[in-house]
């Protein structure tokens, strides 16, 4: 294929300068996106309570468009897996960018309420999460957006998240949670801006842990990468309840870790430009926003659609640390969705769940 033709194609297909295409781009795609549909169905039969795919939560991903290193927007389709079964879901998202993709997608429903804490202004990518947005028609007061500046800290954004959080669950009764845990708001990421400690990110992720409502929790961003896998390690930790040692145990990516070697980086010496004054009135404002939604909506009974897939073999009862290759994988899994006649037959029963 010419160049010229080549660059016209990828317009055509929608991917644009920050989504290039690479080898197996599609199989990627499949793993990530893969991942979140099954944790999402593992927390529909209740084979868990919390399920954690690092490798989703590309939030930008629109129907018709790859945006912002995200293809396939993986928490829509996990939301939507969860909403067969659930009246409400609730969608949360701490990377510093805003949650674009999975606003738009439900902008227009009560079926789930997304928030947004990200940084906005300057030209910052998505450009979109404005307070103003709070969503339309069933849908409006639904989504909310938390726009900060640069700098912001630990203490200040943890006090914010924990009072609007506890706010919206109360208001809204999820029947599940997703949580997108980018990392990209942590201090020193090569393309954000706020000033957060490991700790203080993974408060937040505690904080939506101790509500007990079924948890779908995700990666996203995160451009330091050696923070990145430090930050993820905690947070598996916080949901395992299990607290990790400081010092990094030796393995193949040990100089990753260099100087230090330890889990724990501190805080950058940085200016918060979010005042006392700036959080509060976001914080009216969506309290504002709350209180026009007093009651958490009903949803009517209705038909609901098939699982995505019924796998005939339970992957917990595998050996993890052998590794099945993907053809004898597929092979296991039955597409048979639609003919389904076992007890998870749609077509008989009166769709109440
Ligand atoms: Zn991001």
């Amino acid at each position: 294929m010419l160049e010229k033709d080549r660059i016209s194609y990828f317009y055509d297909v929608n991917l644009g300068e920050d989504c290039p295409v690479f080898d197996n781009l599609f199989e990627f795609c499949q793993i990530y996106a893969g991942g979140t549909l099954d944790a999402a169905r593992r927390l529909n039969h209740k084979s868990c309570d919390i399920a954690i795919n690092w490798a989703g939560g590309l939030h930008h991903a629109k129907k018709c468009e790859a945006s912002g290193f995200c293809y396939i927007n993986d928490l829509v389709l996990g939301i939507l897996e969860l909403l067969k079964y659930h009246a409400r879901v609730l969608y949360i998202d701490i990377d510093v960018h805003h949650g674009d993709g999975v606003e738009e997608a439900f902008y227009f429903t009560d079926r789930v309420m997304t928030v947004s804490f990200h940084k906005y202004g300057d030209l910052f990518f998505p450009g979109t999460g404005a307070i103003k947005d709070i969503g339309e028609r069933e849908g409006k007061y639904y989504a909310i957006n938390i726009p900060l500046k640069d700098g912001i800290d630990d203490a200040s954004f943890t006090r914010l998240f924990k009072t609007i959080i506890a706010k919206v669950v109360e208001t809204y009764l999820p029947g599940a949670i997703v949580l997108q845990c980018g990392a990209d708001s942590l201090a020193r990421d090569r393309l954000g801006c706020f000033n957060l400690s490991i700790e203080g990110h993974a408060e937040c992720v505690k904080f939506v842990k101790k509500f007990n409502i079924p948890l779908l929790v995700t990666g996203g961003g995160g451009y330091t990468k050696e923070n990145v896998a430090r930050c993820w390690a905690v947070e598996t930790g916080v949901l395992l309840d299990t607290e990790l040692p400081n010092e990094i145990p030796n393995n193949d990516y040990i100089e990753y870790f260099a100087p230090d070697y330890t889990l724990k980086v501190a805080n950058l010496n940085m200016d918060n430009l979010n005042s006392k004054t700036y959080l509060s009135s976001i914080k009216v404002q969506v309290m504002e926003s709350l209180r026009s939604i007093q009651h958490a909506p009903g949803v009517q009974m209705q038909e609901v659609p098939p699982d995505f897939y019924i796998p005939d073999f339970d992957e917990d009862e595998l050996d993890p640390d052998e590794r099945v290759d993907q053809h004898t994988q597929d092979k296991q899994i039955h597409r048979d969705d639609e003919y389904y006649e076992g007890d998870n037959d749609n077509d008989h029963d009166d769709g109440t769940r």
